[in-house]
C-alpha cells in the first residue's frame, strides 16, 4: 500500500501504523511478531530481512565451483535459452 507522506506528524504516524507487518511467528506462543517489515521483505529486521553474509570471495566457502556466482549465472542463462527454444518449438 502506497501512503503519501506529508509534513503533518500525525499523518506520518498513521502511515507507520499501516506499514506491512512482519510475518514471523514466535515458537513459544505462536503469535505473529507484528513489527514493521523491512521494505520489500516479508519480515522485520530482527527476523532475517537482511539475512546472510555479504557476497564476495572473502566470504565464500568454495570447494568445487558449482555455486560460484559465475556458475549460477551460466546455468540461469542456459535455462532461459532452453525455455526459449522449447517455446519456439512448441509453436510448430
Ligand atoms: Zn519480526
Amino acid at each position: 500500500m502506497k501512503v503519501e507522506i506529508v509534513d503533518n506528524p500525525i499523518d506520518r504516524l498513521s502511515a507507520a501504523r499501516i506499514a506491512p507487518r512482519c510475518t514471523a511467528r514466535a515458537k513459544s506462543t505462536g503469535m505473529r511478531c507484528e513489527a514493521p517489515a523491512v521494505r520489500g521483505r516479508a519480515v522485520c529486521r530482527c527476523h532475517g530481512a537482511h539475512g546472510g553474509a555479504p557476497k564476495g570471495a572473502g566470504n565464500g566457502a568454495f570447494r568445487h565451483g558449482l555455486y560460484t556466482g559465475e556458475a549460477i549465472e551460466t546455468r540461469r542463462q542456459t535455462r532461459a535459452l532452453l525455455q526459449e527454444a522449447r517455446e519456439l518449438l512448441a509453436q510448430f
